[in-house]
């Protein structure tokens, strides 16, 4: 089993600070992801290895890269480490983010699990996001399901306390390779498993859908350009009886472009909830 720690934001942009320590979220989980990596020596077939976002590519570049690079490495699951931050004081409690996939849920149920029961923390429980979600590339971008934890609010007084001394961290890092064990089960072993993703593959396929409805909306918005062009150059008489339809044209291929959009919302959405079934199982 190996596992791949992401380090959340990088050596520039840090992420959000926590004011009673001052540490930035690259800080503070570049150390848990080392006590990560050392509770994992306890269990056997584990490896751990500690991934850093290279700051000056862009978001998506930043982004690309070091899944490119946990995927070279042949992990069978990311983690990518964050903790919350809201200008509400009294925002608080602990929050994992799936991509939705049965092994990425079954991940983030037991990590989410072991994190609320060690931090006592509010159960702010799993949240599905997509690839256009805050966070959500960092969760499609490899081949391993992967999972981004939010474990507390550096910025309520609740989650400071819960995390605010060596012992209280390191019992966080426990907790999130039990986590890993517990669901080791339903990760995916070899690349075919890996690539046998449901709701990645349906995402996929709704992309292509979508760009080629928009290329049919472009084609139509051409063609009444060229009739345009035509009457310009004196050959509208030719196609003048074909103009009055053309101005249909376009509002009826949008309407149609909105609802082939809705159903593969839904479509995506009952995925979604097949994974989650799945993953429950
Ligand atoms: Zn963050």
């Amino acid at each position: 089993m190996k596992l791949a720690i992401v380090v959340g934001h990088n050596s520039e942009k840090q992420g959000a600070v926590r004011p009673d320590t001052g540490e930035s979220e690259f800080v503070w989980n570049s150390g848990l992801a080392k006590m990560i990596e050392q509770q994992a020596r306890d269990y056997p077939g584990f490896e751990v290895k500690i991934f850093y976002r290279q700051p000056g590519l862009g978001y998506r570049g930043e982004i690309r890269r070091v899944y490119e690079e946990t995927d070279r490495w042949g992990a069978n699951a990311t983690v990518e480490l964050h903790f919350n931050a809201s200008s509400n004081p009294n925002a608080s409690g602990t929050e994992t983010l799936t991509s939705g996939t049965a092994a990425s849920m079954a991940l983030a149920l037991a990590v989410n699990q072991e994190m609320v029961a060690v931090l006592g923390l509010k159960d702010r429980g799993v949240k599905t996001r997509s690839a256009r979600d805050r966070g959500g590339a960092s969760l499609m971008s490899g081949r391993a399901p992967a999972i981004l934890i939010e474990p507390f609010f550096g910025t309520s007084k609740r989650g400071q306390c819960a995390t605010n001394s060596l012992s209280k961290k390191e019992a966080l890092a426990e907790a999130i390779v039990r986590g890993v064990a517990a669901s080791m089960n339903a990760m995916p072993r070899t690349e075919a498993q890996m690539a046998d993703s449901r709701t990645l593959r349906h995402t996929k396929g709704q992309r292509q859908k979508i760009l080629g409805a928009a290329a049919s909306v472009a084609a139509t918005v051409g063609l009444s350009g060229d009739a345009t062009a035509l009457d310009a150059i004196g050959l509208a008489d030719q196609i003048g009886a074909a103009l009055p339809y053309l101005k249909w044209i376009v509002p009826i291929v949008l309407l149609g472009l909105l609802f082939a959009l809705r159903m593969d919302t839904q479509a995506i959405e009952e995925a979604r909830w097949d994974d989650h079934e799945n993953g429950l199982r």
